[in-house]
């Protein structure tokens, strides 16, 4: 009854990000109404195991007590505090200390955010400052990568390369450019090494059809998240960011998803051996229980912009940057990550890529792909040839629905695609449990009148 109403009032007043307003007044909200460990429950007291963490974010997992009193004992000692005039909170302070230890590199200096959108669009403005106070202000052009996301404030959501986040919005502005993805399962090139070459040479030639003086910075996520899991050969990352600094543009990684042990390390630029100039992060850094989000700068960085503005300020910065409570549940949620969740999650990713490799024989599976706690599964109508499941079937709604059926919260991609990020604390029993679910959706998607009849 309670929840009849509060479908009714959400259909009325609440608008859903990145939704069909349509689409979603027909299909009306699932309503959530508690969570623990991995698993959350619906208003039908339904428990599902939430295959991806909420939006890719509660990698801690759901229910931390710890994480809660550090929030409640902030609340209680000091709510909010400004870091404007030079204003500032215990909390805070520790937290940039504890990351600037941990993360590649010079990455020293930290900037807070609420989120990764603003932490994306706060680097674009940090970007533009840096070439003017090196004296080059023309530096004005930005590359990214097709199929990146990159959030989607009017700046990033031009970064972004998702036709839906810019149809109708006005962007990409010209200084916006793309490179193609490497998108290895739909790549015409086969080695690993000819992807690579591939897509330095395309850098390349964009930094050179725009003009080297003109081009400011190079955006890329470690792993493709919302294009659809799309993880780059081995060494593709690192051979960008040695292309970036030999043409001296900027290296941004936004690891906005990566970061905070979604692929196994703290950050995923570690195993990939490189240093950004700039790195995003957010989701994982408070896991979700209140947002924030973290611009990492490199030494140079800083201290370019440092020197550039001098006594003036450097006019960029929130109400609610470096949010005392944010900061006091980030490093709790530090401490459960080093605590062991790190160290569990490499074990359960390595225990859900061999069970979704398990499902490679299933007659939808065209690829298995992904690296640590971040996976998906590609489905396709015909294997040899790769045909995605037509749009017109809706798979992103379809499959997300007969998923929860099954008691499964995955993400499904609009191209017929899985995505999976579950919390880090997964046992190896839930572990299972979303790997044979997966199974059972894959059949029932395959007795499915209508899938059948685009076989
Ligand atoms: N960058 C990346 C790589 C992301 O995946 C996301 C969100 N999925 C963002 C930026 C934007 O973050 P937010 O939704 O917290 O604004």
């Amino acid at each position: 009854m309670l929840s009849n109403s509060l479908v009714e009032l959400d259909r009325r007043h609440l608008v859903h990000p990145v939704s069909s307003f349509r689409g979603h007044e027909a299909r009306g909200v699932r309503i959530l109404t508690g969570a623990k460990g991995a698993t959350v429950t619906d208003a039908e007291s339904r428990e599902l195991i939430d295959g991806f963490a909420g939006l890719w974010c509660v990698n801690a997992g759901y229910g931390h007590e710890s994480v809660v009193e550090a929030a409640a004992e902030q609340m209680r000692q000091l709510p909010y505090a400004t870091g404007y005039f030079d204003l500032g909170a215990e909390a805070p302070i520790k937290l940039a200390a504890e990351l600037a230890e941990r993360a590649p590199g010079d990455l020293n200096h930290i900037y807070f955010s609420l989120g990764g959108s603003d932490a994306v669009d706060s680097t674009i403005r940090f970007v533009r400052y840096y070439w003017y106070s090196k004296g080059q202000p023309e530096r004005d052009q930005f590359i990214s990568v097709e199929q990146g996301y990159h959030g989607s404030t009017t700046m990033g959501a031009g970064l972004t390369a998702l036709p839906g986040f810019h149809e109708g919005f006005g962007v990409p502005y010209s200084w916006q450019h793309k490179i193609s993805s490497h998108y290895t399962y739909r790549n015409p090139l086969k080695t690993d090494a000819e992807i690579i070459a591939a897509s330095v040479a395309e850098l390349k030639a964009k930094v050179e059809a725009i003009g080297p003086e003109k081009v400011a910075a190079f955006y890329v996520e470690p792993i493709q998240g919302s294009g659809g899991v799309l993880v780059p050969p081995k060494g593709w990352v690192k051979a960008m960011r040695d292309a970036c600094k030999e043409m001296g543009i900027l290296f941004i990684a936004d690891e906005v998803i990566t970061g905070f042990g979604r692929t196994g390390p703290l950050f995923c630029c570690e195993e990939e051996d490189i240093v950004p100039d700039l790195m995003t992060t957010a989701k994982g850094l408070t896991s979700g229980y209140v947002p924030m989000g973290a611009v990492f700068m490199s030494d140079h960085v800083y201290e370019t912009i440092a020197e550039g503005a001098g006594a003036k300020a450097v006019g960029h910065g929130f109400t609610y940057s470096a949010h005392p409570v944010s900061a006091a549940v980030a490093l709790e949620v530090l401490k459960l990550y080093e605590g062991g969740l790190l160290e569990n999650g490499r074990k359960a990713g390595a225990r859900l890529m061999e069970g979704l490799q398990g499902l490679s024989d299933h007659p939808l599976v065209g690829d298995v792909r992904g690296r640590g706690m971040l996976a998906a599964i590609e489905l396709v109508t015909d294997k040899d040839k790769k045909t995605p499941l037509p749009a017109s079937v809706q798979p992103a709604t379809r499959l997300f629905d007969r998923a929860w059926e099954q008691g499964l919260v995955i993400r499904s991609f609009a191209q017929g695609i899985f995505g999976y990020a579950p919390p880090l604390c997964c046992t190896m029993e839930e572990i299972d449990q979303i790997v044979d679910r997966t199974r059972k959706v894959l059949d029932l998607t395959l007795e499915d009148p209508e899938i059948r009849a685009v076989l």
